[in-house]
Order: C-alpha cells, then structure tokens, then sequence
C-alpha cells in the first residue's frame, strides 16, 4: 500500500510564507516598472522649440529612473524588505519636481489642427475646411471645370 505524504503544518506555513514573499516582490517590481514608465513614457514634444524645453526634463526623468533601477539590481540592498518601496516613492517624489510640462505635446497639437481650418477659423468636426473656404474650394472647383468644358470641343 503506497501513501501520499503529507506535508506537516510547519512545511505548510513555510510554503505559504514564500508564495506570499513572491507575490509581494512581483508587486514590487510591478510598480517599479511602472514607476520608470512614468519617468521615461512622457509626451513627445510639438516642434523644436517645445523640445527644447522637453529635452532637459527627459534627461532628468532618465537620471530619476536611473536611480531606480541601480536599487532594484543593487542585491547588498535588496535585504530590506522596505528599501524597494522606498526607491519606488523616491522616483515618484523625484518626477514630481521635475513635471514634463511647461511645452505643447505632438498631440495637443494633432488635436489643434484637428479642430482648426488652414484659414485659422474653427472648422466642423470631421471637415477638412470651414464653411468659408469649402465654399471658396467649391467655386473655384466649379470655375476651372467650367473654364476646361469651354475649353473641350465636343465632337460630333
Ligand atoms: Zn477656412
């Protein structure tokens, strides 16, 4: 007769400490990977000028983010059990003094245009032009056709 051995409670508790050990580090490094996105996935600037505003925040954000990531793969320090979280919260105190704001994104601009006619009036959404100019294109769209049909014999 075989028997299935049975873990004993102690073999129980240790099992179930590691599983949540795990968890909590995979959380950990979660967040810590957000946290570097956060750092590093800011918006791309409008034009030369608005990244030249950008470019400085960027590096500063790469040096923030740096700082994270020699914690994470720093294994003398990784002993602590409060030393990630604490690197994480420093990243996030970190990008907060140094906000990527302060220049017009590529989107805020794409949006901009998307609403604005090559005349600078407003246009409807999903036009490419106000009612103005569709209405100047319209004429003279009718104007050249009419000058080529003037232009065109018509063969017998
Ligand atoms: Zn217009």
């Amino acid at each position: 007769m075989t028997s299935i051995p049975s873990p004993s409670p102690r073999t129980y508790d240790a099992m179930h400490a590691r599983a949540e050990k795990a968890e909590q580090l995979a959380a950990e490094r979660l967040d810590a990977l957000q946290a570097i996105r956060e750092a590093l996935d800011i918006p791309y600037a409008a034009t030369v000028g608005d990244d030249e505003i950008r470019t400085p925040i960027a590096l500063a954000r790469v040096m923030d983010a740096v700082i994270l990531l020699r914690s994470l793969t720093d294994p003398g320090r990784l002993q602590a059990d409060w030393y990630v979280p604490h690197s994480i919260a420093y990243l996030r105190e970190m990008l907060g003094a140094h906000p990527a704001t302060g220049y017009r994104t590529w989107d805020q601009v794409r949006a901009e245009q998307a609403r604005t006619c090559r005349c600078g009036q407003p246009k409807p959404e999903g036009n490419d032009l106000c009612p103005a100019c569709e209405k100047a294109e319209g004429a003279a769209a009718l104007a050249a056709l009419r000058s080529l049909a003037a232009d065109t014999e018509v063969q017998p």
